[in-house]
């Protein structure tokens, strides 16, 4: 192995090197900043080259750079953000998914070694999914959102974006656990979650559920998924179908409560004591005014417009307090699911990557990128998207992810279901274009 090859290492790998002594941290950040260097002028994954991360340097890791993301993680783009445009590697004419798409798109050009992202609807899993690396959304909770600038706060999460399932395991086992800082974080055990990988799927019990293979996925999205279904159960594993019959209704019931949350949470945005403030104002009134219509993007005012409606007088009961109920009942499709299989699976996004632009004036369009991660969130499960094939669009190779979401806390099960796959195929092995030229 030369210097060059170093970015391209999973974690697992370079800690082995490290350990070993055969390259020092010093070595490996060396030659990943220039990787950045190289290729992030093209990609524009990183804001800053700069920061800190509570549990990650205790656990030893270097925290690297800040990457770019929908304002607010409000998008499934990252075209959304305030700062700049981040491309998929995989063709710069095309998105990185959203909003963690600057830490996807890092992971993906091997200008980082792994990731964070946050996951409110599916933020983390469908970026993995388009630019063709791992995404892993831990169960509500479980994982410290201190420190994370809040969106809709009962449905955040953070987790990794990673090259492997075991480098996800890895980051897991720093990150996973009760911070006190964090009153919702759970007081749960954490588990080893590396000590769970294996190879051997037998016992193991997945379902396919009905509402997640409609018309509308890509044929070549839908290909892959079953033939991702085919190996798991050459692996040993059982393939059941379930139903989980209110799916029809996540994206509505969503987009009223990340609303309704995003509203009440950015209203602390008000010039006084966070972030950007309008310059000379005349009274308090013209700073809050001037401060919200200067300092927020178009996506983020829709949203706190949406939200304050639904929680308005008059349109709570009808909006908000029904988008509750069928969140439950939404939980309780899962809760029952889950009685009859281990995890399930489906496509994590219905089409690979599409064109800078093409939905962008669309917001509908935008929203339905997500349909089949914001269920997990709105039910408080775990879910984790793996690289599972690639769709030949305009010459381009566009990876394909396969979602498995599992019970609340069962992450380790998870990773090793999603491990056991990953193993059992290259996939994850493959690099995009950007890589062999530079
Ligand atoms: N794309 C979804 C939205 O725009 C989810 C975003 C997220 O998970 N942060 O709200």
């Amino acid at each position: 192995m030369t210097e060059k090859d170093l970015p391209a290492l999973s974690i697992a790998d370079l800690q082995s090197l490290l350990r070993r002594r055969e390259v020092s941290a010093r070595e490996a950040i060396g030659v990943l900043r220039e990787r950045i260097e190289a290729v992030d002028g093209e990609i524009g994954a990183y804001l800053s080259l700069d920061i800190d991360a509570a549990r990650l340097r205790a656990a030893g890791a270097i925290p690297f750079g800040k990457t770019n993301l929908d304002e607010f993680a409000m998008g499934s783009s990252t075209e959304n953000s305030a700062v700049k445009l981040t491309r998929n590697p995989w063709d710069l004419s095309r998105v990185p998914g959203g909003s963690s798409g600057g830490s996807a798109a890092a992971v993906a050009a091997d200008a980082a070694f792994g990731a964070l992202g946050s996951d409110t609807g599916g933020s983390i899993r469908q970026p993995a999914a388009l630019s063709g690396v791992v995404g892993f959304k831990p169960t509500y909770g479980r994982v410290s959102r201190f420190g994370l600038v809040a969106f809709a706060s009962s449905l955040d999460q953070i987790g990794p974006l990673t090259k492997t399932v075991r480098d996800s395991a890895l980051i897991m086992n720093a990150i996973a656990g009760h911070d006190p800082q964090d009153s919702t974080s759970l007081n749960e055990q954490v588990p080893d979650y590396i000590a769970k990988l294996g190879n051997d799927l037998s016992g193991v019990r997945l379902g396919v559920p009905k509402e997640y293979m409609i018309e509308g996925i890509d044929p070549q999205v839908k290909g892959a998924i079953d033939a991702a279904v085919e190996q798991m159960n050459s692996l040993g594993a059982e393939i059941v179908d379930v139903s989980l019959p209110h799916t029809d209704y996540a994206v509505a019931v969503y987009y009223i409560l990340a609303t309704a949350e995003a509203s009440a949470n950015l209203a602390r945005f008000d010039g006084v004591r966070y972030g950007y403030r309008a310059e000379n104002p005349r009274d308090m009134l013209d700073l809050y005014g001037r401060t919200r219509e200067q300092g927020f993007g178009p996506e983020v005012k829709r949203r706190i417009i949406l939200g304050t409606y639904v929680l308005s007088s008059g349109y709570y009961d009808a909006y908000y307090l029904r988008a509750q109920k069928v969140r439950e009942l939404i939980r309780q499709d899962f809760a029952e699911a889950f009685e009859k299989v281990d995890a399930l699976i489906s496509p994590t996004s219905p089409v690979p990557a599409f064109k800078l632009g093409e939905r962008t004036a669309d917001p509908l369009q935008m929203y339905l990128a997500d349909i089949f991660t914001i269920a997990a969130n709105l039910a408080g499960i775990c879910g984790i998207s793996v690289p599972c094939g690639f769709a030949e669009v305009d010459g381009h190779r566009l990876p394909i992810g396969l979602q498995l979401l599992g019970k609340p806390l069962d992450e380790a099960r998870i990773l090793q279901i999603a491990h056991a796959y990953e193993q059992s195929t290259d996939w994850h092995k493959a690099r995009p274009p950007i890589t062999a030229t530079k």
